[in-house]
């Protein structure tokens, strides 16, 4: 590689590094929107005084929590996860071949800078790597954009309590669509205590189950307030989203009617014989961070208003 072709590549593992920090740190912007909704929506105007005794506190202690991460520079939880990424590349985009090798590096250098916990253990070797560098680790999923010069890296801190948890099943056709609708509820009642409610629960519709997976992971990266195209794909994400609010499962599990951020749906089509759904959870700390670069890596990060690396 050339002198220059080395400086560039630096320059990109300096950047995906500290971008790995700030998302490590700081909640996206809509989440943190979302979180103060539900406080304030939240049914128990004082502490320990109504039907919700502890909601509103519980709110504040993350809020507090959140605040002191970005005082002290810290990660926001313990558990800073799998690292995820999710790549979508232009064709055009001038360093998709270094890009992998960025990016697991970043991963690597990071472990140590953040500091982030070191997660990743090998399948049969049993051991931890000591530095999230392992066997498909970081996690590196591609999707290819024709006629764009850019590129769009979603990385998200997959933790053992939320999200790597998860269910597929598939159903026949004639149990109709309305056969999901027990098994979301009892995926998310059976995980999502584990899990640091309020929860962002991801549901992938599909022709098989491991399709329905990666859609649910797909439909749990998306930002907070969007909605399914369909307009019955919407409607079926706010009932549900109604649905399990009523559940009183409340932020940490200790009751409230503010248990779910979202309810996002992701579907492709079902084959005549088939349906299958998919759930992934993510919990309060939703650390889903995107950045922007272009093809002489500059950069934007649409999710951290004011934010720079
Ligand atoms: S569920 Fe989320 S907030 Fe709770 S420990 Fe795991 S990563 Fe942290």
């Amino acid at each position: 590689m050339s002198t220059s072709g080395m400086e560039t590549k630096e320059h990109f593992i300096s950047i995906i590094e500290k971008f790995i920090a700030l998302a490590a740190v700081r909640l996206p912007d809509d989440v943190m929107s979302r979180l103060r909704q539900m406080r304030e929506a939240e049914d128990s105007p004082q502490p320990f005084a109504t039907k919700f005794p502890a909601q509103k506190a519980i709110y504040d202690s993350y809020f507090e929590n959140l605040q002191k991460a970005v005082e002290l520079n810290r990660p926001c939880c313990q558990d800073t996860g799998m690292l995820q990424f999710y790549i979508k590349a232009g064709t055009g985009f001038p360093h998709l071949n270094i890009t992998g090798e960025v990016l697991t590096e970043a991963v690597r250098r990071a472990t140590a800078s953040v500091p982030l916990r070191p997660n990743a253990v090998n399948y049969f070797d049993d051991k931890n790597t000591g530095d999230n560098i392992a066997e498909n680790s970081p996690w590196i999923s591609w999707d290819i954009v024709p006629a764009s010069s850019q590129m769009e890296i979603t990385l998200y801190f997959s933790g053992a309590g939320c999200s790597l948890p998860g269910k597929a099943q598939g159903f026949k056709p004639s149990d109709g669509l309305e056969a999901i609708i027990p098994f979301v509820f009892d995926a998310v009642c059976g995980l999502g205590i584990n899990a640091c409610p309020p929860l962002l629960v991801g549901i992938g519709l599909g022709h098989s189950a491991d399709i329905a997976a990666a859609l649910s992971k797909k439909a749990s990266l998306r930002l907070l307030g969007t909605t399914h195209p369909h307009p019955q794909g919407a409607e079926l994400e706010r009932r549900i989203m109604t649905g399990l609010n009523s559940l009183g499962m409340g932020a940490q599990g200790l009751r409230g009617n503010q248990a779910v951020m979202g309810v996002h749906i992701e579907s492709s089509a079902r084959h005549t014989a088939t349906i299958a759904c998919a759930v992934n959870l993510s919990c309060y700390i939703h650390r889903r961070g995107i950045i922007r670069l272009d093809s002489d890596l500059s950069f934007e990060l649409p999710t951290y208003q004011g934010a720079s690396l």
